[in-house]
């Protein structure tokens, strides 16, 4: 469809299909995106066949399936029936000779698996009763139709104080979570997530959070081929949004870092399709893991691979596994430690302009400097862009390098 080169249609421009066209375009890759006009990924990649509207709608769906080879998203918020109706019956296609064709471009991550992973509650129940039997959170849907008070005073029963309220669907950035410790918060609570079915999950009082991305390859059957893990990184989340990763984790034992890529591999066995995947973790207190949650695409975690690794980054490795092309058997960073800082809009539009002339002119022989900026407009906690820095340091060494960095980081948030 692209000249001989095949063309991947994405649901969704922000700033992950941006930096997968990044990495698409030196492979010759077309990616076809739908989205807004401007999107950040648009603004990256000039293509005939970008579609212009909104990745939820069924229509442009459709439209975008036609143009494309391959249809995949960058974001798990999408419209799943469609990509459903496309596996199964395909879109027609009008030919220039006036006869039409049927045309199935193969969908990855499979639809099951997004569909699956919108409803954070029902995904941690198929990862419970899977037989991995994969840790999670104890939780509790809310039913529908009973008072929510009520329910909530069971869940305190259950859980006790504090415990988290969530949203089953379309949160991202921790909007979606509130943290209830008291009777007090129960009015606010539900008033904040108003009209959203609901779960409970048990508090984890975990000592650190992780990350693994993994790369998960199929056959054309949906026969699990493998399961490819990067090295877990820490996250470390402030008003449960990510702010900062670093590679490796701070005072994590590497037997624990282990153990969460295979936990992150195990998790993966039980879904469905090609693609990368995240898998968010718990290490509690006695060194044990739990899931937190999966995103079945790039993530911020996985920022820090364009130069880290940069000869299989999360991006480069997205497209080779919806491809279906060769992956590495390992994944191995080409640096010794690595801390990726998100840019979050601050409360003026310029507040993270002195953090970026930090990054634009550092330059060392013991560390290397590099910004990515989004095209997005700053508003208050938005993902802007991000900094990664890498270096043959140990962590502990590059985190005090990188002391003005996070000092700034810090700044805008305050
Ligand atoms: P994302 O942007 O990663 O999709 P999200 O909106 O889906 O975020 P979660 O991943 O559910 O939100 O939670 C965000 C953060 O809130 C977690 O990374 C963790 O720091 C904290 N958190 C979530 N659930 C719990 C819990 N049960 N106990 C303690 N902390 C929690
Ligand atoms: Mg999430
Ligand atoms: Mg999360």
């Amino acid at each position: 469809m692209g000249g001989g080169n095949p063309v991947i249609g994405l649901l969704g421009g922000g700033q992950l299909g941006r930096m997968l066209c990044e990495a698409a375009n030196p492979l010759g890759i077309d990616i076809a995106i739908l989205d807004d006009k401007h999107a950040p990924a648009k603004q990256a990649h000039n293509s005939g066949r970008h579609v212009s509207g909104s990745f939820k709608d069924p229509l442009r769906i459709r439209d975008l399936a036609a143009r494309s080879d391959y249809l995949s998203v960058e974001i798990e918020h999408v419209e799943t029936e469609v990509l459903e109706d496309i596996e199964k019956n395909g879109v027609e296609i009008d030919l220039a000779d006036g006869s039409t064709v049927v045309h199935r471009p193969p969908i990855h991550p499979s639809w099951k698996t997004i569909r699956l992973i919108q409803d954070k509650y029902l995904q941690k129940e198929h990862f419970r009763t899977s037989d991995r039997k994969i840790p999670i959170a104890d939780q509790v849907a809310i039913e529908t139709g009973t008072s929510a008070i009520d329910s909530l005073k069971s869940v305190l029963s259950k859980f006790g104080f504090p415990f988290m309220l969530k949203a089953r669907k379309g949160s991202y950035d921790g909007r979606g979570n509130y943290k209830v410790t008291s009777e007090d918060d129960f009015e606010p609570a539900l008033n904040a997530l108003k009209g959203l079915p609901l779960y409970a999950e048990k508090w984890a009082p975990f000592v650190k959070e992780l990350a693994v991305m993994v790369i998960r390859t199929e056959d054309d059957d949906g026969n699990l081929r493998g399961c490819v893990a990067y090295p877990a990184v820490e996250t470390v989340h402030e008003d449960s949004v990510c702010t900062k990763v670093y590679l490796p984790p701070r005072e994590v034992s590497a037997k624990i870092c282990e153990k969460a890529r295979e936990l992150a591999c195990s998790v993966i066995g039980t879904l469905w399709g090609r693609g990368v995947f995240a898998v968010e973790m718990f290490v509690m207190k006695d060194g044990s893991l739990m899931v937190n949650e999966v995103a079945p695409r790039p993530h911020n975690s996985g920022h820090y691979t364009i130069e880290a690794v940069p000869y299989m980054s999360q991006f480069k490795a997205q497209i080779s596994a919806v491809l279906d092309l060769p992956v590495p058997e390992k994944l191995t960073p080409r640096v010794k430690s690595s801390i990726m800082l998100n840019i979050l809009g601050g409360a003026a539009p310029n507040s993270h302009h002195k953090l970026t002339r930090l990054a634009r002119s550092t330059f060392g022989d013991d560390m290397d400097v590099y910004l990515h900026l989004y095209g997005k407009e700053s508003k208050p906690g938005r993902k802007i862009g991000h900094i990664t820095l890498t270096s043959d340091l140990s962590i502990a060494e590059l985190e005090a390098r990188a002391k003005p960095f996070i000092q700034l980081v810090d700044e805008i948030r305050q």
